[in-house]
């Protein structure tokens, strides 16, 4: 483990979240899907119930992709922005399974807030740590989509859409092909 285990889940989700507006089209077209993904990745507090919950979580994704693509400065420029903004408080708590960890909003907060606040607070660690390195872009050609290497050689390169399977893939063919022409 390179972070803290709350750390990790986090930018594993905000990966998440940023890439349900990737090349694959509009991942969160109904408040039905945002319901699914908030199970999916086990968001606590207040459960998104509104047409105007989905739209603040969508309007967030472009501001949370800024922190894979821009540069220390700026991430710390939009981190700082997102902590004030949401009036961001830490207290340390303990709930379900989890041992204590940070929340940094009220649990009624609206969703897109605790998504803000919690991406902001995860990348308050990367950034403390210097590993900015670890959020990249998926190396597959056009996919664009997001990811967060928490390998201990820092090897990942591809997201979890399956562009690692399709590069094994293509890498396969293509040593076929030069074997046939040989
Ligand atoms: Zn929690
Ligand atoms: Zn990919």
């Amino acid at each position: 483990m390179f972070f803290t285990h709350d750390t990790e889940v986090t930018l594993t989700a905000t990966a998440a979240l940023v890439n349900t507006a990737g090349g694959d089209g509009e991942l969160l077209p109904d408040l039905a899907a945002l319901e699914a993904f908030y199970a999916t990745y086990q968001w606590t507090g207040r459960p998104p119930r509104t047409d105007a919950d989905l739209r603040a979580v969508r309007d967030l994704r472009p501001r949370l992709r800024r922190l894979w693509e821009a540069d220390e400065d700026e991430v710390v420029t939009i981190v700082n922005a997102l902590l004030r903004e949401e009036n961001a408080l830490p207290r340390l708590v303990r709930h379900d399974d989890w041992p204590y960890h940070l929340h940094a909003t009220p649990d009624d907060a609206p969703l897109a807030s605790r998504m803000a606040v919690e991406a902001a607070m995860a990348l308050v660690d990367v950034v403390r740590a210097g590993e900015l390195g670890r959020l990249r872009i998926c190396a597959f050609p056009d996919c664009g989509n997001v990811l967060v290497d928490l390998s201990k050689n820092r090897s990942r390169r591809f997201c979890e859409a399956g562009c690692g399977n399709r590069a094994a893939v293509s890498a396969y063919r293509a040593r076929k092909a030069a074997r046939r022409r040989t």
